[in-house]
């Protein structure tokens, strides 16, 4: 949002925000509470997402978003304070070291990232499509990734295989309960600049420099773009937009020879 501009697209509607603590979920609690929402924020760590929802007047709830009971709680809560849901940012996601290529990839690691990753956003769609059924209206945005939509050499098979699971999740969802009001969408962002990727990219330039190389823009996005991509989705701008892969990523998916 250029600087001085006041948007308050969500007066009055109530978002839960999974992964709320940090990185695009952080952003993301920010704007939406910007744009007038009551933000709901849901986290597995306890400091961080508490901290969150205090810095924008939100209500914290933790939660696992592996588990169902506390999924279920997460949104229940939000529906109790604010009397509706109309806005669920499934976001939390992980992206472990120990989920690599299929050939070093384990069960186990690729369970968890499954779990984390796709299972959550089944329950947390679970959760918040019955509330926005009752109030024929809703938003949910599922974050996948770009590179659900491309092959990547520096495999994370469990991750990528996560995300196409996103992408067709959301956009049955999408089209199942369209004439309920409810629309269903999955961000893909493209690489962002968050504390982690500061932090490797730091120790092996040449890392990020392999990355860097595909981005037409020639930089990684900021938590900032995705959330205000995310306030989009989330606002009565996007009414027509259902179904989607909402590709935030700089033109990576799209390029073959990109600028020098
Ligand atoms: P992050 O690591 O900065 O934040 C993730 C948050 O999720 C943390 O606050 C963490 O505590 C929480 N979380 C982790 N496991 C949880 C669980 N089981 N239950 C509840 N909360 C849990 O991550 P980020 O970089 O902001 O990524 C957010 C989403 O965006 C993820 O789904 C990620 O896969 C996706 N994504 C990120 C990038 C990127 O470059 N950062 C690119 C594409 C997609």
């Amino acid at each position: 949002m250029s600087k001085g501009v006041v948007c308050r697209r969500l007066q009055g509607r109530t978002a839960v925000v999974t992964g709320a603590g940090s990185g695009i979920g952080l952003a993301t609690v920010r704007r939406l509470a910007s744009e007038g929402a009551n933000v709901v924020c849901g986290d597995i760590d306890p400091v961080a997402g508490a901290a969150a929802a205090e810095e924008v007047g939100g209500t914290f709830v933790r939660a696992d978003v592996t588990d169902e009971v506390d999924v279920s709680a997460l949104f229940q809560v939000a529906f109790d304070v604010h009397g509706s849901v109309d806005v669920a940012f499934n976001n939390a996601g992980i992206s472990p070291p120990d989920d690599d290529s299929i050939l070093i990839t384990g069960l186990d690691a690729w369970r968890r990232v499954q779990e984390v990753n796709l299972t959550s956003v089944y329950l947390c769609c679970k959760a918040a499509i019955p509330y926005m059924r009752r109030q024929r209206r809703g938003s949910i945005i599922n974050t996948a990734s770009f590179v659900a939509r491309m092959g990547a050499a520096t495999s994370q098979i469990s991750y990528t295989a996560s995300k196409g699971g996103v992408l067709a999740l959301s956009r049955e969802l999408g089209v199942q309960f369209a004439r309920d009001g409810i629309r269903v969408n999955a961000l893909c962002p493209g690489p962002v600049n968050t504390p982690l990727l500061q932090e490797l990219f730091a120790k092996d330039p040449e890392r990020a420099q392999r990355r860097l190389v595909h981005i037409p823009v020639g930089r990684f996005a900021e938590a900032e773009e995705l959330a205000a991509a995310v306030a989009f989705l989330a606002s009565d701008d996007s009414s027509f937009v259902n179904a989607t892969d909402f590709l935030v990523d700089g033109g990576v998916s799209a390029a073959y020879v990109t600028p020098v």
